[in-house]
This record gives structure tokens, C-alpha cells and sequence, in this order.
């Protein structure tokens, strides 16, 4: 499902989703770009992002 502990250790400041710097989300302990952030959010079930 969602990749969240797999690339921690570096470029922790891309997403690591698709690798995008603009518009990183880090909240969560998550890495992502808001684009990726909102995809996973809502797998995982986040519907209060905005
Ligand atoms: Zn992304």
C-alpha cells in the first residue's frame, strides 16, 4: 500500500512518491508532494486535507 518508512533515510526532501520537490508535505512523517499527499490521503482515509 502506502511506501512511508522505505526511503526515509534520504532525500527527505522530495516526494518519494514521484521524486517532486514543489509542494512537499511532510506532515505525518510522510514525504510527498501535495499531489501524491492528496492520492494517499485518500487511500489512507485523510479527508480533511485541504
Ligand atoms: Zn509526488
Amino acid at each position: 500500500m502506502v511506501e512511508t518508512k522505505k526511503t526515509f533515510g534520504r532525500g527527505a526532501n522530495e516526494c518519494k512518491r514521484c521524486g517532486r520537490k514543489q509542494g512537499l508535505v511532510r506532515k505525518y512523517g510522510i514525504y510527498l508532494c501535495r499531489h501524491c499527499f492528496r492520492d494517499i490521503a485518500h487511500e489512507m482515509g485523510f479527508e480533511k486535507y485541504s
